[in-house]
């Protein structure tokens, strides 16, 4: 009996050293949260440890990538207040994908169309779990959320005097999106910026599909360049950020 309790015991030790490597692996050595302004037009909102980013389209208003895991708002609606703006400003939000960290804020703009790529609209709005090794025990509950339409890999979307480009990358889920506009891409949690300058693929324990993710971040640059699109900035929704396309092409070189 002793035995057995024994060996009990050390399964479950095993098993809560393994999760908490797959824990620390998605964490230790990222490059920390930089919030701020990028590029002259892009807000970068932090969020406890995920960040919301609000794009200045002109004509006061904005569009949101992402909106944070906190459901009353409040990072982002201070810093909308310091833009002299208030919800009805935000025009349109796009989301990299339907993880609950990404989505809190959403129902809280009452004139905002909410766009995610087909695949995650359902994970967007609560109706269906996530896939990877954690969220798949985690208990499936409405979000709140209603997305607007589910976008199409490729299309261009105008909100006021910005065009966003859309990348279907799954693989993190099977409805994450990089979102290029004006020379900023948006990668959600497709991929980090490490603390010595390189990029990252999603973390294991938070994705569907890790080898699915790695291809869609190698094939990206070849993507963007059909598509004549520069990248001056990489953004990253839980580390910081990187400058220009090459930490992308090395990451693509790499794996
Ligand atoms: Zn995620």
């Amino acid at each position: 009996m002793k035995r057995f309790l024994l060996s009990v015991l050390a399964v479950v030790l095993l098993l809560v050293l393994g999760l908490g490597g797959l824990f620390a692996s998605a964490f230790i050595g990222n490059a920390p949260i930089q919030p701020g302004l990028v590029d002259g037009f892009i807000h970068v909102v932090p969020d406890s440890y995920v960040t919301a980013n609000i794009l200045d389209c002109g004509d006061g208003k904005v569009m949101l990538i992402d909106a944070g895991d906190d459901k009353a708002g409040k990072a982002i609606i201070a810093e909308l207040a310091a833009m002299h703006l208030d919800v009805h400003a935000v025009a349109a939000i796009f989301l990299t994908h339907g993880h609950g960290d990404h989505v809190g804020a959403v129902p809280l703009f009452p004139d905002a169309k909410t766009y995610a790529l087909q695949a995650d609209v359902a994970l967007a709005e609560g109706r269906t779990g996530g896939q990877g090794p954690l969220a798949r025990v985690m208990p499936v509950k409405p979000t709140g959320v209603r997305v607007t339409r589910g976008l199409v890999d490729g299309e261009v979307v105008q909100v006021g005097n910005r065009a966003l480009h859309v990348f279907a990358i799954p693989g993190h889920t099977a409805g994450s999106a990089a979102f290029w506009v004006d020379g900023a891409l948006f990668l959600g949690d497709s991929a980090g910026a490490s603390n010595d300058g390189k990029v990252r693929p999603a973390p294991k324990v938070f994705s569907d599909n890790t080898d699915e993710n790695r291809a869609s971040i190698k094939a990206l640059p070849a993507r963007l360049a059909a598509a004549h699109l520069d990248v001056k900035t990489l953004i990253f929704a839980h580390t910081g950020r990187l400058q220009g396309l090459k930490p992308l092409v090395d990451f693509a070189a790499q794996y």
